[in-house]
């Protein structure tokens, strides 16, 4: 089997801006999921993380959001239904629209970034749940249903599991109700589940808990997690590698151990610099990256990071090229190739 599952080339996303005029949010994203690993996207708000994501799953809001090229290739491990025998791999960008619910939800599921608005106020828990359940597998008898939905819900650590079926979103707790979205998400045993900022709507103690129960039921059911947040620190806890996103494209690219002893670009040595560390007075002021990540309609030409890079030179007036700095780590940074060059 092959070790790869997802494999995204070249990805490009745009948005209608203005009527008439497009603007790019995603330029040229190409990364891999290993089978049975964890991939980080990081990256501060405005990225073009959750559109990466979007994309990936044909979410795009329609007709603003449009994917302009690239391909994203799935190896799944077993035949998708109506596609006897298993095909080798399909491409999520170019497959059949009728067929995607085959897909989504059931191979490929994702917890949407503000999935705490996601659960629907007027009904149950156990209503919301069956509502998975009859989408995918129609053929499960109620009951079936109900002791699947506990189960589940027992699985995500929900006390009282059994009770909780006729509660309504709003009798939960904030974090409860990130287990019901986990467990919708997983109802269906996904081979990946994309994770869009899980935990950002948490208190600290709540989400440590969820970080350690996304690890444990990828563990046990050797699930592929595209695991997406702002902050490094999680990424550290949680993922084999990492993508560091800048306005749109990779800035950096390496296993994660690499990446937080080793970081290379401006931008990844400032985010590392603002995570605060055992080693800091409690009360110490972080260092932060002066400005903010520019908006689609004000990208620089050249490097997008340039305007608040302290390092930044001439040549960062052109658009640098993600290289190879070492093994299995990758930057684009006109400084960092500077660097190289002069030894
Ligand atoms: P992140 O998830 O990393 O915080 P997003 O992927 O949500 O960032 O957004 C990336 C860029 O795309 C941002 O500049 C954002 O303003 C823009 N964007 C996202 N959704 C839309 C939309 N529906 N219409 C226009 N621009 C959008
Ligand atoms: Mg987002």
């Amino acid at each position: 089997m092959n070790d790869v599952i997802l494999s995204v080339k070249n990805l490009g996303v745009s948005f209608l801006h203005d009527t008439y005029k497009r603007l790019t949010a995603v330029d040229n994203v190409s990364f891999e999921l290993k089978r049975g690993s964890t991939l980080g996207i990081v990256g501060e708000s405005g990225c073009g993380k959750s559109v990466t994501s979007l994309a990936l799953l044909r979410l795009l809001p329609q007709p603003a959001g449009r994917v302009e090229r690239g391909e994203a290739w799935y190896w799944p491990s077993e035949a998708l239904p109506g596609s006897e025998p298993l095909q080798e791999k399909v491409d999520l960008l170019s497959y059949p629209k009728e067929k995607l619910h085959t897909l989504r939800g059931r191979r490929i599921s994702i917890i949407f970034q503000n999935a705490l608005t996601a659960l629907n106020p007027v009904h149950t828990i156990g209503a919301q749940l069956a509502e998975v359940y009859k989408l995918h597998f129609p053929q499960l008898s109620r009951e079936q249903v109900r002791q699947r939905s506990i189960e589940l819900l027992r699985r995500v650590d929900m006390p009282a599991a059994e009770r909780r079926l006729m509660d309504f979103p709003h009798q939960l707790s904030g974090g409860m109700r990130q287990r019901v979205v986990i467990a919708m998400a997983l109802a269906c045993e996904p081979e990946i589940l994309i994770a869009d900022e899980p935990t950002t709507a948490l208190d600290v103690t709540v989400q440590d808990q969820i970080l350690h129960l996304i690890r444990e039921l990828q563990e046990d059911r050797g699930m592929s997690v595209i695991f997406i947040t702002h902050d490094l620190g999680v990424v550290a806890e949680m993922c084999d590698e990492v993508v560091v996103m800048y306005a749109g494209r990779i800035a950096e690219q390496a296993k994660t151990r690499t990446l937080i002893t080793r970081p290379r670009h401006p931008y990844t040595r400032g985010l590392l610099a603002s995570l605060p560390s055992l080693a800091q007075e409690p009360k110490t002021l972080l260092p932060v990256i002066e400005g903010s990540v520019p908006s689609l309609a004000e990208m620089p030409t050249g490097c997008r990071f340039v305007n608040r890079c302290q390092h930044a030179y001439d040549a960062c007036g052109e658009q640098p090229s993600l290289l190879q700095a070492d093994s299995h780590h990758w930057v684009a940074c006109h400084v960092v190739e500077k660097e190289a060059q002069s030894g």
